[in-house]
C-alpha cells in the first residue's frame, strides 16, 4: 500500500510544513473550481433554455390571438357571404381586432422572424385578405382565410421551434407546450372551419356534397386532436399533480363545449335538417372558440410561463445555494488547512524549543502540546526521553560518584590529563608516590612533573601520534618507566593509560603503581635464578648465557674462547670432615681465588658442588690460557684459613679451546669436563688439555656404557674369587667377590674400568645384586658340595646404599631363602660411605650389623679418612690399603703406619686384613706387626670359583668349621 504512495511521500519529504500546506490547498482550490464550473455552465444552460422558451411563450399568446380573430373574420365572411347581412357589422369590428391583433403580434416578433420567407407571405396573405377580401366568393374567402390561418399556425410552430420549445426538458412543461402550441390550436382551426362551414350552409339554408364531405373530415380531425390535447392533460396531471385543478377545468370546458358543437353539426346540418340559425350556430361555435382560446390565453399559457419561470427561479436558487456550499467549503478547507498549519507548525516549534532547552541543560523542560494527534505522541515520546535522560544522568551521576570514590580510595596512583597534557585529575595515592598535592599538581603539564627527562619527548610523540591519527595502540599500553618524585629521585612504576573522548577533546587517565617492591623481587628472582647463592657467581643458566654470547663474539672477532673446568681435589672430604660451613667458606674462598686470577671481562661461574668454569674470551694463544690456569692451580694450592682451620686442597682443570675443540656448547663443555677428568685420574693438582685420545677414552667410555646395560642380559659377567689367608695359619676364611666382565669385543674388562661407570649411571644397582646373588649361591654350593663354612666378602659400593630399591632387607630374606648364615657374607665399604651424612645410609649399614652380616672397611688410608668414624659404627674388618703394602719394608714408613693401624684397628676391636700382599717378606712383617688376615697374589690372584676350589685342596678344621687352607702348593702355583 505504502508503495503507491512512494512519489507523494518523497515528495511531501522534500517541502517544508508552508509548501505542504500551499500545495493542498491548490489542488483542493482547482477541484472545487472545477466542480463550480461544470456546474455552472450546466445550470446557465437550463436557465437560458428557460428564459428562451419563455420568450417564445410569450410569442405564442400573440400569434393565437391573431389566429383567433383571422378564424372568426372567417366565420363572419362565410357568414356574409350566405346571406346573413346582420353580420357585416359584427365582421367590421373583428375585422379592425384582427388587423389590430396581426400588428401587435408583429411589433412582437423579433427581425430575423420578420426577415423569413415564411413571414413575408404571411404578409402578402393577410393583405389580400383584409383589403380584397369582401370582393370574393364565400368558397374563395374561406380558402383564402383557413390558408393565412395555416401559414399562422405553421408561423407559430416555426416560432415554437425556434424558441426551443419542442425540447423542453421537464416532461409536465413539454406535454402542456404540445398541447398549446400544436394541438390546441389545430384543433381550433378545425373548429374555426367547422364553424365557417357551417355558418355558410344554414346561412345559404343548404348544404351541397362538397361542404358536407368537408364538414364531416373537419369533425373527425377536430375528434382526433381532442383525443391528443386530452391525452397530453392527462399525462401532464399525472408528472406535475399541482396542476390537476386548472388542467381539469381547460379539459372539461374545451372538450364538452367543443362536443356540442360537434353534436350540433351532426344533427342540424349534416343531417340536412339545418333548422338551427347561421346566428346561432356562429354564436355558439364562436363562444366556444372564445372560450377555448380564452383558456389557451389565460390558463394554458400563463401555467406553461408559470411552470418555466419557476424552473428558472430553481436552478438560479440551485445555482446560487450550490455556490455559495462550494465556498463555503473552500473558505472552510481554507480555515481547517491554515488551523492545521499553525497547529503543526506551533507543536513542531514547541517541540524544537523544548528540545534545544533539554540540550542546554535545563532537563526538567517537556513539550506540552495541546493536540491529541501524532505530533502529541512525538512530544509523549520525547518526555520519557527526557524522563529517560534524567534516569540516566542521575545514573551517571551516580557512576561518576562511585567512579570518583574508586578514583579516591584507590591503590594505584591515578593521573588524569587533557590532549595538551595539562592534569585534570589528581588522586590522593598520586599526591603520596609523587610528593605533589593536588592543588599542586592539578593544570601542571604532567611530562614535566612526574616523568623524568629522557621519556618526555617520547611521551609528547605518542600523545601527538594518537590525536592526529586515532590510533591508541601506542597510547594503550602496559609499560614499565620510572616516575620522577618531586625530590628528584626516580623510582620504578608500571604504567597503563586509558582515553576517552571529553567534551570534543580527550581525556586521558594514566594508573601508575609503584613497582619498586616488584622490581626488586624480580631482581632478586632474576639474580636467584642466574647467580649461585654462596659464592655471588654466575650459576649454570647464566654462565650457558655468557659462553653463548662469547662464542658468538668470537666468531665476530675471529678470537678464541678457552673454557676451563676447575674441579676441587677433595673437597668432598674437607666438607664431610669439617662441616658444611667450612665446605661453604671454602668454596668462596676459592671462587674469590679464581676470580682474582682472570680478567674484568673473563666469567668465573659455579656450576654446582665443588665444579667452577671460567671463560676466557678474546683468547690470542695458548701460553695466556696456561698462564690462567697454572696461576689458578698456585692459588687453589695455597692453604685456606678456615675458622682457625688451616686446609689445603688443589684443583685439577680441564681447558677446551673454542673453536679447535668444538663448536658447539654442549661439546666444549663435554671436553672440558674430560679434560678436567683427565687431569684428576693423572694425579690431580694439574691442568689439562682436551686431546684427541680423550675424546677416545670418551667415545669409549660412552661405547662401554651402552655395552654395559646389555651385559647383564648377556650374562657376561662373572665373578671371581679371592682368598682371605688367616696369617696364623694359613686357613682360608674368607673369599672377597670380585666381578668380571668378559667382554664379547675386548675381553675381560676390570671392576676398576667398569664399576665407576656403573656407579654413574645406576647400573650398580642391579650388577651389585646380582654380585650378592651369585656370591651368596656360590657359598651355598661349596657348603653342600665341600662342606666349606667360609665368608664371602661382597664389595657394596656407597650409590647402593642410597639406592631406594637395595635395602639390606632384601639381602638378608635372600639369604634365608638359600638357608645361609648371616656370618657366611661380610660387606666391604670404602671409608667415603661413612662420610656420608644421609641417616638411610646408617640405618642400612646398622640393619646388616643386627642381622650379623659383619662389615669390613675397604682401601683403608686412602681416603680422608678420620678415625672418629670408625667409632661410630662396629666395624668388623679394617682392610689396609695395598698401597700401603706394596710398600712394606722393615722400618719403613708405610711399615710405621700399618703397624698403627693394626694396633689402633685391634684395639677397636676390628681385624686387620692386609690387601695387595705379593711378597712372602709382606706377609712376615705384617705377620710380624700383628695383622689378622692378608690377601693377594702372593696367595693367590682371584679366580673362577671352580678353580678356587681345585686351588685349595685342602682344608683345616678350626673350631668345628671346615676350612680351605693355603699350602704351600697353593703358593707356588
Ligand atoms: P678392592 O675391593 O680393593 O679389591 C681388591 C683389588 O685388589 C682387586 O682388584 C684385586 O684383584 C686386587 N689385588 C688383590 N691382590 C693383589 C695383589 O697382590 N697385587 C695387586 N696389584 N692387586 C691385587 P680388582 O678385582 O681389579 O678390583 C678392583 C676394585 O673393583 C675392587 O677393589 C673393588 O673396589 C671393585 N670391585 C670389584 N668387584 C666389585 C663388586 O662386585 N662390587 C663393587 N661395588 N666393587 C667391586
Ligand atoms: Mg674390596
Ligand atoms: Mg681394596
Amino acid at each position: 500500500m505504502r508503495q503507491i504512495f512512494r512519489p507523494a511521500i518523497a515528495m511531501m519529504n522534500s517541502l517544508s510544513y508552508p509548501a505542504k500546506f500551499g500545495l493542498v490547498w491548490l489542488l483542493s482550490l482547482l477541484a472545487i473550481s472545477f466542480v463550480i464550473v461544470n456546474l455552472y455552465a450546466s445550470l446557465a444552460r437550463q436557465i437560458n433554455q428557460g428564459e428562451l422558451e419563455l420568450e417564445g411563450i410569450g410569442l405564442a399568446g400573440p400569434i393565437s390571438h391573431a389566429i383567433q380573430l383571422i378564424q372568426k373574420h372567417r366565420g363572419l365572411s362565410q357568414g356574409l357571404a350566405g346571406g346573413e347581412e346582420s353580420m357585416g357589422a359584427t365582421l367590421a369590428t373583428v375585422s379592425t381586432d384582427a388587423q389590430a391583433a396581426y400588428r401587435h403580434m408583429a411589433a412582437l416578433l423579433p427581425d430575423n422572424l420578420k426577415e423569413s420567407a415564411d413571414w413575408k407571405s404571411i404578409e402578402v396573405q393577410k393583405n389580400a385578405v383584409f383589403n380584397k377580401g369582401l370582393g370574393w366568393s364565400d368558397h374563395q374567402s374561406f380558402v383564402e382565410h383557413t390558408r393565412l390561418v395555416s401559414q399562422l399556425l405553421m408561423f407559430k410552430v416555426a416560432v415554437s421551434g425556434e424558441y426551443v420549445l419542442p425540447l423542453d426538458p421537464q416532461i409536465d412543461t413539454s406535454y402542456l407546450i404540445d398541447a398549446a402550441i400544436n394541438r390546441l390550436p389545430m384543433a381550433l382551426e378545425h373548429l374555426g372551419q367547422i364553424r365557417a362551414h357551417g355558418t355558410s350552409s344554414l346561412a345559404q339554408g343548404r348544404i351541397n356534397e362538397v361542404r358536407r364531405v368537408a364538414l364531416r373530415s373537419l369533425t373527425a380531425q377536430l375528434t382526433d386532436e381532442l383525443k391528443f390535447i386530452r391525452a397530453d392533460i392527462e399525462r401532464a396531471r399525472t408528472h406535475n399533480p399541482a396542476l390537476q385543478e386548472p388542467l381539469l377545468v381547460i379539459d372539461r370546458d374545451v372538450t364538452e363545449s367543443v362536443q356540442r358543437v360537434i353534436q350540433l353539426v351532426e344533427w342540424s346540418i349534416l343531417s340536412g335538417r339545418l333548422d338551427a340559425s347561421a346566428d346561432q350556430f356562429f354564436g355558439l361555435a364562436t363562444a366556444v372558440i372564445d372560450q377555448s382560446y380564452s383558456h389557451l390565453h389565460g390558463l394554458l399559457l400563463p401555467m406553461i410561463e408559470q411552470l418555466l419561470k419557476e424552473r428558472i427561479a430553481q436552478a438560479k436558487r440551485t445555482l446560487s445555494i450550490t455556490i455559495g456550499i462550494v465556498a463555503l467549503l473552500f473558505i472552510l478547507v481554507i480555515y481547517f488547512s491554515i488551523g492545521a498549519y499553525y497547529a503543526t507548525t506551533e507543536n513542531i516549534a514547541i517541540l524544537a524549543r523544548t528540545a534545544k532547552a533539554v540540550a542546554n541543560g535545563h532537563i526538567h523542560a517537556r513539550a506540552r502540546l495541546s493536540s491529541r494527534d501524532e505530533l502529541r505522541q512525538v512530544g509523549d515520546s520525547f518526555n520519557e526521553m527526557a524522563e529517560g535522560i534524567i534516569t540516566l544522568l542521575a545514573a551517571r551521576v551516580e557512576d561518576e560518584r562511585r567512579h570518583h570514590s574508586v578514583i579516591e580510595s584507590a591503590l594505584d596512583a591515578m593521573v588524569q590529563f587533557n590532549g595538551k597534557g595539562a592534569i585534570q585529575g589528581w588522586n590522593p595515592q598520586a599526591a603520596k608516590l609523587f610528593g605533589w598535592s593536588r592543588e599542586e599538581a592539578l593544570g601542571q603539564p604532567i611530562h614535566e612533573l612526574i616523568m623524568p627527562e629522557r621519556y618526555r619527548q617520547a611521551h609528547l610523540d605518542c600523545i601527538e601520534h594518537f590525536l592526529l591519527t586515532g590510533d591508541e595502540s601506542q597510547v594503550r599500553r602496559r609499560l614499565e618507566v620510572a616516575g620522577l618524585h618531586r625530590d628528584g629521585h626516580e623510582f620504578p612504576v608500571e604504567l597503563s593509560v586509558s582515553v576517552i573522548e571529553n567534551g570534543g577533546g580527550h581525556l586521558f587517565s594514566a594508573f601508575i603503581r609503584d613497582i619498586t617492591d616488584k622490581k626488586a623481587s624480580e631482581d632478586r628472582i632474576w639474580w636467584q635464578a642466574n647467580y649461585d647463592e654462596l659464592t655471588g657467581l654466575p650459576n649454570r643458566r647464566m654462565f650457558y648465557n655468557r659462553l653463548e654470547q662469547e662464542l658468538k663474539k668470537a666468531d665476530r672477532a675471529h678470537l678464541m674462547v678457552a673454557v676451563l673446568f676447575v674441579d676441587l681435589d677433595r673437597f668432598k672430604e674437607v666438607n664431610d670432615t669439617l662441616g658444611h660451613r667450612i665446605g661453604d667458606a671454602l668454596l668462596v674462598k676459592a671462587a674469590q681465588r679464581i676470580q682474582s686470577c682472570v680478567r674484568d671481562t673473563d666469567t668465573v661461574a659455579r656450576l654446582g658442588g665443588d665444579e667452577f668454569v671460567v671463560i676466557l674470551d678474546r683468547v690470542e694463544n695458548i701460553p695466556g690460557v696456561e698462564r690462567v690456569a697454572t696461576q689458578i692451580l698456585k692459588r687453589m694450592a695455597e692453604v685456606f684459613m678456615l675458622e682457625k682451620e688451616a686446609v689445603y686442597i688443589s684443583a685439577s682443570i680441564g681447558i677446551t679451546l673454542y673453536p679447535q675443540d668444538a663448536t658447539d656448547i654442549e661439546d666444549l663443555m663435554k671436553d672440558a669436563d674430560q679434560a678436567m677428568y683427565l687431569a684428576k685420574s693423572s694425579g690431580r693438582n694439574r691442568l689439562s688439555y682436551f686431546t684427541p685420545e680423550l675424546q677416545k677414552t670418551a667415545q669409549d667410555r660412552l661405547r662401554m656404557l651402552t655395552d654395559l646395560r646389555g651385559a647383564l642380559a648377556g650374562d657376561q659377567f662373572k665373578i671371581h674369587y679371592q682368598p682371605i689367608v688367616e696369617l696364623a695359619t694359613g686357613c682360608i676364611w674368607k673369599a672377597e667377590a670380585l666381578i668380571r666382565w668378559h667382554h664379547p669385543e675386548h675381553g675381560l674388562i676390570s671392576p676398576a674400568h667398569f664399576i665407576p661407570l656403573a656407579e654413574e649411571t645406576g647400573l650398580i644397582v642391579q650388577i651389585g645384586d646380582w654380585v650378592f646373588r651369585e656370591a651368596t649361591r656360590q657359598v651355598k654350593r661349596w657348603q653342600m658340595e665341600h662342606g666349606w663354612d667360609i665368608q664371602v666378602s661382597i664389595n657394596k659400593s656407597p650409590i647402593q646404599f642410597k639406592n631406594e630399591l637395595s635395602g639390606s632387607e632384601i639381602w638378608l630374606n635372600h639369604l634365608r631363602d638359600l638357608g645361609l648364615d648371616e656370618h657366611c657374607v661380610a660387606i666391604e665399604i670404602t671409608e667415603g660411605l661413612l662420610l656420608d651424612q644421609e641417616p638411610l645410609v646408617a640405618s642400612r649399614l646398622q640393619a646388616f650389623r643386627n642381622a650379623g652380616v659383619q662389615i669390613a672397611i675397604d682401601d683403608f688410608g686412602t681416603g680422608y679418612s678420620s678415625l672418629s668414624y670408625l667409632k661410630k659404627f662396629d666395624f668388623d674388618y679394617l682392610k689396609i690399603d695395598r698401597s700401603f703394602t706394596r710398600n712394606l719394608k722393615p722400618d719403613s714408613s708405610d711399615m710405621g703406619l700399618c703397624e698403627a693401624i693394626i694396633v689402633m684397628a685391634h684395639k677397636l676391636g676390628m681385624k686387620v686384613i692386609a690387601e695387595g700382599v705379593e711378597t712372602e717378606m709382606q706377609r712376615t712383617l705384617l705377620i710380624n706387626a700383628g695383622c689378622d688376615y692378608a690377601q693377594g697374589y702372593l696367595f693367590s690372584k682371584p679366580l673362577p670359583a671352580d678353580e678356587f676350589a681345585q686351588l685349595v685342596p685342602c682344608c683345616c678344621c678350626v673350631n668345628g668349621a671346615k676350612l680351605p687352607c693355603v699350602t704351600e702348593e697353593a703358593e707356588t702355583a
